[in-house]
């Protein structure tokens, strides 16, 4: 028997060679040649005003938290079946989650549900696309701008993923990506900030280098650096960025690879799911996701479970993942109580995720697709 991984990191073309680069290019602190070039592939491929490589995902959440002045009294919508990242960057700064349920469907942030838990505090909108689906952005972005609220778009499952034609973390202010291990593209940790907004750009420069205006010395704009704002130290090395850069070289490669896995999944499943009650990801007409993930939602959490388990036993690697946010125990220290966001409590308890990364071979999925066809249940 041969193991099928959940997710295995890899290299996929440069990624030593230039490591090896940002080394004897004696740079390898952070904002080297390595990231610039990161930070340039991002805004010329999804034509945003500026992309700042980061630490992590979560880290530019934090960033944009910071640039939106988050403060004590702010109210922020946040999906309900998300990771803790995307809620954390906010209540950090004294702010007080507001948590949406999602949409049966795509999992993603229930627009239907939005307008009504709007108040004269919310600040900001953290919309994720989840599993690299769109959210509905054009209803998101017309009750934002009619209440003039700001929208957030945790894309760390949706990068190269569009709705409407229009890339995923180009709709909102700002945006973060992940380089998480787990996600289509790594460098192991690291994250990305999107700015859409260029108003927030320098401000964003400043806050990602500990406060100062660095940034703008190294470019002559100032003759001497100093400390003029908060700020923290959110910027990777330059051997990550050297990472990164072999990884995005390769992004058609491996985005056409992760379509195929995701395909070939959706296919060999179909007629198994709708034979027995599962629920297969479903992508809307306007979206081109980005094949993060392949979910399935079983019908009940006892399944689910033995499901995991019969996987585990013939050596297939399935996960689950996010606990309604509003019923952890800081969720429930704002105030959560079982039954505020029903379809999160549900789906919660039925989704599991299927070995996806990109060396994934077919004789695997082969493997994982045949032992799911013959699962009791
Ligand atoms: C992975 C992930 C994050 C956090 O990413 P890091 O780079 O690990 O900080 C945030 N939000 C979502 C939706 C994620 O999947």
């Amino acid at each position: 028997m041969i193991k099928v991984d959940f997710n295995r990191p890899v290299t996929v073309g440069n990624e030593f060679e230039y490591m090896r680069q940002a080394v004897e290019n004696a740079h390898i602190s952070g904002d080297g040649p390595f990231t610039k070039k990161c930070n340039a592939l991002l805004e010329r491929e999804l034509g945003v005003a500026k992309a700042l490589l980061t630490t992590s995902c979560t880290h530019a959440l934090d960033m944009t938290a910071l640039l939106l002045d988050i403060e004590p009294g702010h109210e922020v919508i946040i999906p309900d079946f998300t990771f803790v990242s995307t809620v954390n960057a906010f209540v950090l700064r004294g702010a007080k989650p507001v948590f949406l349920d999602v949409r049966p469907d795509t999992l993603n942030l229930d627009e239907s549900k939005l307008e009504a838990a709007i108040t004269p505090h919310t600040k900001a909108i953290v919309p994720v696309h989840y599993a690299g689906v769109g959210c509905e952005m054009d209803s998101i972005m017309e009750i934002a701008n009619h209440y003039k609220v700001s929208v957030v778009e945790d894309n760390a499952h949706g990068l190269f993923g569009k709705y409407k034609g229009k890339y995923l973390g180009t709709f909102g202010c700002m945006a973060a990506q992940s380089f998480h291990e787990t996600k289509n593209f790594s460098c192991g940790e690291g994250g990305a900030l999107l700015i859409n907004d260029p108003a927030l750009a320098e401000r964003a420069e400043i806050i990602r280098e500990k406060g100062t205006n660095r940034s703008r010395f190294f470019r002559g704009q100032v003759d001497k650096y100093t400390w003029v704002d908060i700020g923290s130290s959110y910027l990777p090395s330059d051997i990550l960025a050297a990472f990164l850069y072999a990884q995005f070289e390769q992004r058609e490669r491996i985005q056409s690879h992760r379509k195929q896995i995701w395909e070939i999944y959706s296919v060999g499943l179909k007629d198994w799911a709708a034979a027995h009650d599962v629920q297969l990801p479903h992508v809307p007409e306007d979206c081109e996701q980005a094949y993060h993930m392949f979910y399935m939602l079983l019908p009940n959490l006892e399944l689910r479970q033995k499901f995991i388990m019969y996987l585990r036993e013939r050596g297939i690697y399935s996960v689950f993942h996010y606990l309604p946010l509003h019923l952890s125990d800081m969720g429930r220290s704002f105030g959560g109580r079982q039954g505020d966001c029903p379809v999160t409590e549900q789906v919660s308890g039925q989704l599991v995720r299927l070995p996806f990364h990109n060396v994934l071979t077919s004789s695997e999925q082969e493997q994982v697709i045949e032992a799911i066809l013959d699962f009791g249940f």
